[in-house]
């Protein structure tokens, strides 16, 4: 299968899960999760109707940004974010859907407010409490929330969660239920930089649960870009 046919292949599938949940298929955004796919199969991808991609490595989007390969389309920023790399995606991304502290929430507001934007971000949630992940804990997320009503460089748009890895497509289905009641519970809150918009789950094992759990922003990469092939250490 070609990178087009997988991509309109997900695409309809996420359509159907969209339309068995009330809602409409234009509602879900399809991230593609661009990671060791070079610039080429991006703008394959890209070509064939793909909107939104979303790199996890600073250094990839650094690469493959100069050689046009998001031309056509969105970044998000999906993965883990050191702070001292953060410099090199404000302003550059549409939306850095892992902020998972605080401090990185202040210095990405810092950043954006020195170069006379803001930012928009989604809080990322360690929503099964697993050690080798970060995100805040889910019941951090409220007061998180009240406290990036203060940090004017960034908009913040909702929340995302990575949980573990899902072989059957229904394992997570207790932290894509937790994931949306914090969502509707946190949904109300309005300040000028914080509006509730985007709940970010799902990936290429899972998104169609997902979206049935609520999620209305799904991130999928191998389904479309077929299996990453590592490279040997
Ligand atoms: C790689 C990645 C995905 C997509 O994973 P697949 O299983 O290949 O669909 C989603 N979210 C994040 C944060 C990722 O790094």
């Amino acid at each position: 299968m070609s990178i087009a046919e997988n991509l309109h292949a997900v695409q309809a599938r996420v359509a159907e899960a969209a339309l068995r949940s009330g809602r409409e298929p234009g509602e879900i955004v399809l991230v593609g999760a661009t990671k060791m796919n070079d610039a080429e199969r991006i703008q394959e991808a890209i070509g064939a109707g793909l909107r939104v991609c979303g790199e996890n490595r600073v250094q990839e989007f650094l690469e493959k940004e100069p050689q046009g390969a998001y031309r056509g389309a969105e970044v998000h920023f999906i993965g883990h974010l050191q702070k001292n790399k953060v410099k090199h995606l404000v302003g550059k991304v549409s939306l850095i859907q892992s902020v998972d502290s605080l401090e990185l929430l202040a210095l990405i507001s810092r950043l954006a407010l020195e170069r006379g934007l803001r930012q928009q971000v989604l809080l990322e949630v360690n929503v099964a409490g697993e050690a080798a992940k970060s995100g805040f804990r889910p019941e951090e997320i409220a007061a998180a929330i009240d406290a990036a009503a203060q940090y004017e460089g960034v908009f913040v748009r909702g929340l995302m969660a990575v949980p573990p890895i899902c072989r059957d497509g229904k394992e997570n289905i207790p932290y894509f239920q937790l994931m949306k009641q914090l969502f509707i519970d946190n949904g109300a809150k309005k300040y000028d930089n914080v509006s509730m918009g985007f709940l970010s789950m799902g990936m290429s094992g899972d998104y169609e649960t997902a979206i049935a759990c609520g999620a209305n922003m799904v991130r999928v990469g191998s389904a479309i870009f077929g299996q990453r092939v590592y490279p040997a250490r």
